[in-house]
Order: structure tokens, then sequence, then C-alpha cells
């Protein structure tokens, strides 16, 4: 876009916001019908399959029993029907890869037979296992030493959904994604694995407090998705959001966030209009959206949905991500799903709310109103306490991507070091528990001493702390570390497995030591014993302070800083036994995990160098040469015309704009240099991960602040950019 272009798209946006937000009304008394309308979901299963093949169906789904092949041609044949009478002409397995992003490839039902005609055809097989050319998708070396083919497998637990456009549909089946030899290849498998461990294990432990009728546990999952919208002209016009979903350069507006007057503020009217839209094409697609607002930042907005089990609301928020970016730009708009697409203000990420629920219904992080839900309340707490002290470096690792570096430690969001918000009154419960003695009374609570006979907990809690990573927020913890764009099987599966791990030790624990006595006072001792070695991991106070980053340090907590520091953790000996033990990452699964994350660091990190390079040589400096010599001019005319008249103030101007190009030109080489420094590395992940993070980012960091500076002194008319005054504040 040319600067000319620049305005008239401001100036045409002008003009349009008089003629725009003509959206058909819509019928709110056709909603409950909508929702699931395009979905494969338990009400349509059970109109069109026999009862005995819907039977097994639903229990391979709620009871995790495994398929029986025999049913696969009857399921397919009646899934096909329900495609084909919604106008769809193709099916495909829909996976998630290590590339963060969803994968698909379409086959069309329609087969050729031998006498000319064409049938709508769609086999068990074919729903059941697909064999994409795997050779492309990242492996992290797991391929390299075997054959380059890949199978996806359906996983009947998340139902099958349709895709709509004006010409047509596309059926999409859920699947796993694996190499031949059956190593994960994707999101999803590592994720149904650590729910299964987690399940093992928490029952055993529930078993063990006397909950005899629990079979399966499964973990819930609702994520609040953190988005930018600009207009999608704006997008176009910035070769860095195309190509990096952040800009790489852009002064800050005159105004930013600091007045706090769009956090919960009006929608404006355009906006909405993408949201109602947005909702109702989730809603079709059986995604419980529920809430809709202003974030902090102007252009930032939030969509939270109502929880669900954790494999079926990865996929939700996976497909919701798709939808909102394609909704965009139906309304003119580019979504932004990147942590951080502007520099000064806030960043986008995504609380992960997480919580363990039974095969009855009974949320396990709910604190109960009697002495006995109580007890288990505290169990399962503790063992939580436990997992993330011990294995924070986990937590950390699996946020850790190039994007949430400008996130997690950088002054917002919170801080890399990982910990636990309880609350006051929880943590007065904890200490009393750890002192023996009684907790401080609050109103006029009966407060005795003791689990077992601990009070009904406040299901409110009105303390919410912002600025904490990982917090308790009534029945659920909150992982506000995760950010925006991730793909959020990981996040869960790594929060799943060390989970696992604690309760497993827990139920161990209690099944060695109940020989010895009552077991009640067993349960206790160990919930005082595990509290007691963790509580260096719980903090209630400010997680953005830097006395916090002090007093972390004296706790001996991890600080790791940024994603190479923290991804160096994570195929450390420890974590590659505990996933082996836990069935969740085979040894070779962990490391090819941390090449393949380590590798989309350094990629992207190349891309953003490249970019801002390109940005800087072919959009800035033009246009600060144009600016330069127009001023030259104007100094050269003067001085004929006015001879005697000092022009020494003019004369600055130009000696400012020359030496900031001087300045820009000088960063740019330095940034060539760092980047091909990179590119001529040929040693370990960890090493070459390093360099982009110590010398390329600082290179392009203050390319950047040279860039900004210019984009201070240009005229306006001559700078080639959207501003952040026009990406933010015009909608
Ligand atoms: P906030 O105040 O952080 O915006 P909300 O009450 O709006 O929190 O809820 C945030 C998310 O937490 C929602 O997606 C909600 O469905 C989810 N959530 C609530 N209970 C649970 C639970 N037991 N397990 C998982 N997620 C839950
Ligand atoms: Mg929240």
């Amino acid at each position: 876009m040319s600067a000319h272009n620049r305005k008239s798209v401001v100036q045409m946006m002008a003009a349009e916001s008089r003629s725009r937000h003509e959206e058909r009304p819509v019928a709110s008394i056709q909603l409950p019908e909508q929702f699931g309308a395009h979905v494969f979901n338990d009400r349509v299963q059970r109109q069109r399959l026999p009862k005995p093949v819907y039977g097994a169906l639903r229990r391979t789904i709620e009871k995790g029993e495994e398929l029986d092949p025999e049913i696969a041609d009857i399921v397919a044949n009646a899934m096909k029907d329900w495609a084909l009478e919604h106008g769809a002409s193709h099916f495909t397995h829909w996976f998630q890869p290590m590339t963060g992003l969803t994968a698909e490839k379409h086959d069309s039902f329609l087969t050729p037979t031998a006498d000319g005609r064409g049938l709508m055809e769609f086999s068990g097989k074919e729903l059941i296992k697909g064999e994409p050319d795997a050779s492309s998708f990242p492996s992290g070396g797991i391929r390299a030493t075997f054959e380059a083919r890949g199978y996806t497998a359906w996983d009947p637990t998340s139902p099958a959904f349709l895709r709509k456009t004006a010409r047509g549909a596309t059926m999409f089946i859920p699947t796993a994604f694996c190499s031949w030899t059956g190593e994960a290849l994707d999101q999803k498998t590592p994720l149904l694995r650590s729910t299964q461990a987690l399940s093992v294990h928490a029952v055993r432990l529930l078993r063990l407090l006397g909950e005899s009728n629990v079979t399966r546990v499964v973990t819930t999952l609702g994520c609040e998705q953190e988005y930018f919208l600009v207009d999608r002209r704006f997008y176009y016009a910035r070769p860095d959001l195309v190509a990096t979903g952040r800009t790489l350069m852009g002064a800050r507006p005159p105004k930013g966030q600091e007045l706090e007057d769009h956090y919960f503020g009006t929608i404006s009217e355009r906006v909405i209009a993408y949201m109602q839209d947005l909702e109702q094409e989730l809603w079709r697609l059986g995604i419980p959206a529920r809430t809709r607002h202003n974030e902090v930042a102007p252009g930032q907005y939030e969509l939270a949905p109502v929880f669900e089990e954790a494999s079926v609301a990865a996929d939700h928020n996976m497909l919701t991500m798709e939808v909102m970016k394609s909704v965009a730009e139906r309304h003119g708009f580019a979504c932004l799903l990147h942590e951080k697409p502007f520099a000064g203000v806030n960043g986008s990420g995504k609380h992960n709310n997480w919580s363990m629920s039974d095969n009855l219904g009974n949320n396990l992080l709910e604190p109960g109103h009697t002495p006995r839900e109580n007890l288990k309340f505290m169990v399962f707490l503790a063992a939580i306490i436990r997992a993330v002290d011990l294995h924070q470096d986990l937590l950390r690792a699996s946020v850790a991507h190039a994007g949430n570096d400008h996130r997690l430690g950088a002054n917002e969001a919170p801080p890399a070091i990982i910990s636990i918000y309880v609350g006051s009154q929880l943590e007065n419960i904890i200490r009393a528990l750890i002192d023996g003695t009684a907790p401080a009374k609050k109103g006029a609570e009966k407060m005795q001493l003791g689990v077992t006979t601990l009070p009904p907990l406040p299901r409110d809690q009105s303390d919410r702390n912002r600025t904490s990573p990982f917090a308790f927020t009534g029945n659920k913890f909150e992982f506000r570390a995760v950010g925006s764009s991730q793909a959020v099987a990981h996040p869960n599966t790594l929060l799943n497995t060390i989970v696992a791990e604690s309760l497993d030790h827990l139920a161990c624990e209690i099944e060695k030591r109940a020989g010895a006595g009552d077991r009640r006072e067993v349960i206790d001792g160990l919930i005082k014993e595990l509290l007691t070695s963790h509580q260096r991991i719980l903090f209630n106070g400010d997680n953005y302070s830097e006395e916090w980053v002090n007093e972390a340090e004296r706790r001996g907590l991890l600080n790791l800083r940024d994603t190479p520091s923290a991804l160096a953790r994570f195929a450390a000996d420890k974590n590659v036994k505990l996933f082996e033990k836990y069935a969740v990452f085979t040894p070779r699964e962990t490391n090819s995990r941390s090449n393949v994350a380590f590798h989309t660091y350094t990629h992207r990190l190349n891309v953003e160098a490249q970019s801002a390079k390109s940005l800087a040589a072919t959009m800035v400096l033009p246009a600060a040469f144009a600016h330069q010599e127009k001023l030259a001019r104007s100094i050269q005319s003067a001085q004929q015309i006015l001879p005697r008249l000092d022009l020494k103030a003019q004369i600055e101007c130009l000696e400012l704009v020359s030496k900031s190009i001087n300045a820009l030109k000088r960063a740019l080489d330095q940034l060539e240099q760092a980047r091909a420094l990179a590119e001529g590395h040929h040693g370990t992940p960890e090493g070459h991960a390093a360099i982009f993070r110590d010398q390329v980012m600082p290179a392009m960091a203050e390319l950047r602040s040279q860039a900004d500076l210019l984009e201070g002194q240009i005229a306006d008319d001559l700078w080639p950019l959207p501003k952040y005054r026009e990406m933010l504040f015009l909608s």
C-alpha cells in the first residue's frame, strides 16, 4: 500500500461506517434448534443408528470402552446420509499436527460405478482410518528413521461436524494422527493418553476415599479466547502482520490503554455484528460460546465458552479460532490471534480453566459442604499443589513459544515464574493445617481444627488475583499463562500428566500407610505433609512486582524467562521418565516434541527477522529518503528566497532525520549480521535458539526503535504503513 492509499483507506472507512451494519435480524426463538445443527451429535446418533449400534457407540464415548469395529460400517453409512442431507459432497479426517494448527484433506463421497454412474459412498474403513501423506508434517525426527506414512484414526469421543460455504459442505471427522509405528505425530493423542492416566489414578484415589461408585474421571476445560480485530485493509497493508501475525514496528499511539476505557466498554456496532455472526456459526457447530466483551487493549476482545470435556473443548477451541478468522473476513476484519500483535498495549492470552469431574458429574475441585466432601477436595488440592511445585518446569515449558515471550515476564500477563494463587480464605485454612492451629475466624463461620472437619468453603471467591499464572477460582484452576494462539491440547496434556503422577503418589502413600492405623488420620497426615513441603509454590501477592522475582528466587522457584530456557527443561531426564511412566510420550516422542518446539521457535524468529528487514529496507527507508529530500529542497528554496533568514531550526530537522536514517541503516546491517550468524549455526537446537534470542531479537528491537523514531519525524502523508492509532482505534 502506498502512503496515498493508506490515507484513502481511512477516508473510505469513515464513509462506510454510515452505510454498513445491515445484518439480518436473528430470530432468537430458533437458536435452541440451531445449536448443534451441524453436528453428528448424540441426538442425531440416536435418531439414525440401530439401537445396539447406538448403544455401543455411546459406551465408547461415555465410558471409554474400546469400539467394536463391526459397527463402523453402520455408523459410517448413517453419517454419510446425514451429511448428504445437509448438502455435503466431501468428508475429511481432521487432525492437529505439531504445527499448532489443524489439518484436513478432503475426499468426495462420489464414487464412479462400472456402468458410468456415480454413487455416494462412505465405508467404515474410511471412517476409522485415513492415510494422509504425512511427510510434510513436523515429526521432530520420528519419521526420519522410519517410513513417511502417517495414519489418522477416528476419535469417536469428538463428534463429526459440517463446515458449510455458500457452495456446499464438507463433513469433518475429528481424528488422531500417528506414524505407522503408532507414535503420536499430533496434539490430540497425548491429550487422550494423559486423560486416561489421570483417570486411572484419580479413580484409585477416590476408591481409597470411600467413593466406590466412581469408575472414570475426566478433565473439564473452558478456554477464554482473547483476540484483536483490525480492518482487513490495514492488515493487508502491513506485510509484518501478514507474515508474522504481529507488527514488527509502529510508534505508540498518543492514546493507549491508559484510560482503561475499552475494558468491558460498549461494543461498537461493527464489532457486535461480527460477534453475533461468529456466535451463530459456533452454535451451529455445537460450540457453547457464552461470554463476549471488550478486553483491556483497544481493538481487543474476548470470547468464552461454557466448559466441556477437555478433548472436545480442545477441538472446539481449534475450531473456534478458525471460525473467528473466517467470519472476520466476511466482516472486512482480520482477526489477530497472536500473543502480541501490538507493542505497548496488552497482549492476548487464553485462560485455561481446568478441573476434574467424576462420571457421576461431580466436580472434584468443588469445595464441599460436608467434612467428607471437604476431605476429597483437600486431597485433590494437595495433589495439584504438589504437582505444580515438582513440575514447574513442565507447566512453564507447556506455554513456551516465540509469541508468548512478549507476554510472560514482560510486565504484563502472568510472569514466567510459576506459582499458585489459592485466595486468602483457602490460604488461611492451608496455613492452619500446616501449623496445626485453628484457621483465623472470618465472619460468623464456625471453623474447627483438622481437615475432616473443615467448614463449607465459600464458592464465590471475591478476592481474585489477576496476576497469578495458576489461580484457584472457586471450583477450578485457571492456567493463565497459555498463549492466545496456542493449541490447548499440549498444555493440558502436561497438566494432566503431572497431576496424574501426583494422584498416583498420594494413592500409593495411602495404601502404604493405611495398614498402620486409621485411614482418616493417615490421609490428614499426608495432606499436612504435602502442604508443608510444597507451600513455597503458593503465592497470593502481586506477581508483577520486582519483590516477587526476588522472593521467588529465595524460595528456589524457577524463573525461566524465555522460550529457549523453558524448552531446555522439557526433555530433561526427570520428564522423559515421567512421560514414559504414564504412557503419555515415549522417550522418542518426548525428544521429537522438543525438537519441533525448538525448530518452531527459530523458524518463527527467522521469519520475523526477514520481515523486519524487508519492511525497513523497502518501506521505511524510502519514505525517510523522500522526507529528507523534501526537507532539503525546502531549505534550499527558502535560502534562495530569504537569504538573510536564520534557517537553523529547519536545518536541525534535516540533521535529525539524516541521523535517524543513519541509525536505521546501521541497525539493519546489524540485524542482517545476526541473522546470518544464526543461519550459519549447525550445533544443537538449544544453541541455535540461543543465537536467535541473544543476537537476532535485540537487533530486531534496535531496528524497531529506530523505525519508530522515524515514524515520529516523517510527514504523515509519506509514511507507508498503517499506524497504530489507525489500526487500533478505527473500526
Ligand atoms: P472469568 O471471571 O475468569 O472470566 P468465568 O466465570 O467467566 O471466569 O469462567 C471462565 C471459564 O471457566 C468459562 O469458560 C467457564 O465455562 C469455565 N469453567 C467454569 N467451571 C469450570 C470447570 N469446572 N471446569 C473447567 N472450566 C470451567
Ligand atoms: Mg478468566
